[in-house]
C-alpha cells in the first residue's frame, strides 16, 4: 500500500513509522504546511519522502488526514474531489459532528472512514513521534455505516496493524463522550498550571516543590495550543456542559472549606475514589 499521511506531527508521524514498520505500508508519503517538518519527518524515516497536497493525493492507496481538525474541514472535501473509487481516505480528528455534517451529500462521501485513535502525548510535532504510540488504544470508528464496506475494513486493518482495538459510536455521540473524558481533563489542567503559575511567583521554587502528583495533574497543560484551540471550537457546546458541571464540583469543595466542613470533604473524596473500579 502506498498510504500519504497529511500533516506528518505527532499522530501521522507515529502513524507513519508505524505503518511502515509492520508492513502495511509499502511506501509512505509527507504532505505538511511545513517544510521544517517534512525535512524533519524524513530524518527521522517516519515517511519516506515528501510530496505537495495532490500529487500525494493522486498516487495513493490510503490518504490519512492529520492535521489540526480546522484544517480538515477544508481540506476533506477538496481530497473527496479528487479521489477515485479505489482510495481511501481516513482522518485521526478529535471531533467529528462538524466536519461529518460538511461532507454529507457529497458523491465520494462513501470513500472517506472517520476515525478517532484515542492515543497521544502532551507534545507536537515530527519529533515527537513514537512507533509504540497505538499499540493496545482503543480506536473510534465513527459513522462507519456511511462508508464503503472496502473502505470501512482498509480503516480497520490500518488502525489493527498498529495494534489497536476498534470501537464504534455516532458522530453526536463521539463529539459529547469526548468532551467527557478528554477535553475537559485539558481545560481542567490548563486552568491548574495557570492558577499556580499565578500564585507563586518563583519559578525554582515551583520546580523544587512539584511532587509527582502536580506533575501528572499539569501534564496535560503542555499541549499544543494549535491543536486543542480548534477542538475547543468545534466541541463547544459540549465542552461547555461539561465545564459548568466542573465549575460546581469545584464550588462544592470551595463552600465545604469555607464551612470548615471537613467530613463533607471526606466524603467528597471517597465519592471522587470511586474512579478507581473503572481506572485501576
Ligand atoms: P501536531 O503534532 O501539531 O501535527 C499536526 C501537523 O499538521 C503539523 O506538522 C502541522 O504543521 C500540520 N498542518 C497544519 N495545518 C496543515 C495543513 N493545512 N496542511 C498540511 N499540514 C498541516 O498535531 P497532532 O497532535 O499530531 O494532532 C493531529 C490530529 O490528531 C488532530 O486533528 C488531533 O485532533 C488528532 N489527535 C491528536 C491526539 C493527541 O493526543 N495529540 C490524539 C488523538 C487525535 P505546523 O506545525 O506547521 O502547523
Amino acid at each position: 500500500m502506498t498510504v500519504t499521511i497529511i500533516g506528518i506531527g505527532l499522530i501521522g508521524g507515529s502513524l507513519g513509522i508505524t505503518l511502515k514498520e509492520n508492513g502495511f505500508a509499502t511506501r509512505v508519503i509527507g504532505v505538511d504546511a511545513s517544510q521544517e517538518n517534512l525535512h524533519k519527518a524524513i530524518r527521522r524515516r517516519l515517511i519516506d519522502e515528501e510530496m505537495s497536497l495532490a500529487e500525494g493525493v493522486a498516487v495513493a492507496d490510503v490518504i490519512v488526514l492529520a492535521t489540526p481538525v480546522d484544517a480538515m474541514l477544508k481540506l476533506l472535501p477538496e481530497i473527496l474531489d479528487r479521489v477515485n473509487t479505489y482510495q481511501t481516505i481516513v482522518d485521526v480528528g478529535s471531533t467529528k459532528e462538524l466536519m461529518l455534517n460538511k461532507i454529507d451529500g457529497h458523491a465520494n462521501r462513501n470513500r472517506f472512514v472517520a476515525c478517532h485513535p484515542m492515543a497521544g502525548t502532551e507534545f507536537s510535532g515530527p519529533e515527537a513521534a513514537l512507533p509504540e504510540l497505538f499499540a493496545g488504544k482503543m480506536c473510534v470508528i465513527v459513522d462507519g455505516e456511511q462508508s464503503a464496506p472496502d473502505a470501512l475494513d482498509t480503516a480497520r486493518r490500518l488502525f489493527k496493524s498498529a495494534g489497536m482495538n476498534l470501537s464504534r459510536l455516532d458522530r453526536k455521540a463521539h463529539d459529547l463522550h469526548c468532551a467527557y473524558v478528554s477535553h475537559i481533563s485539558h481545560i481542567a489542567s490548563f486552568a491548574l498550571a495557570l492558577t499556580v503559575l499565578e500564585k507563586e511567583k518563583d519559578e525554582q521554587r515551583i520546580f523544587d516543590l512539584a511532587s509527582s502528583g502536580f506533575g501528572s495533574t499539569v501534564r496535560l497543560a503542555k499541549s499544543s495550543p494549535d491543536m486543542w484551540v480548534p477542538i475547543f471550537r468545534q466541541n463547544r457546546d459540549h465542552v461547555l456542559d461539561v465545564l459548568d458541571e466542573h465549575i460546581e464540583q469545584l464550588s462544592k469543595f470551595r463552600t465545604l472549606l469555607i464551612k470548615r466542613d471537613f467530613d463533607g470533604f471526606y466524603e467528597r473524596i471517597e465519592r471522587a475514589n470511586q474512579i478507581e473500579k473503572i481506572l485501576k
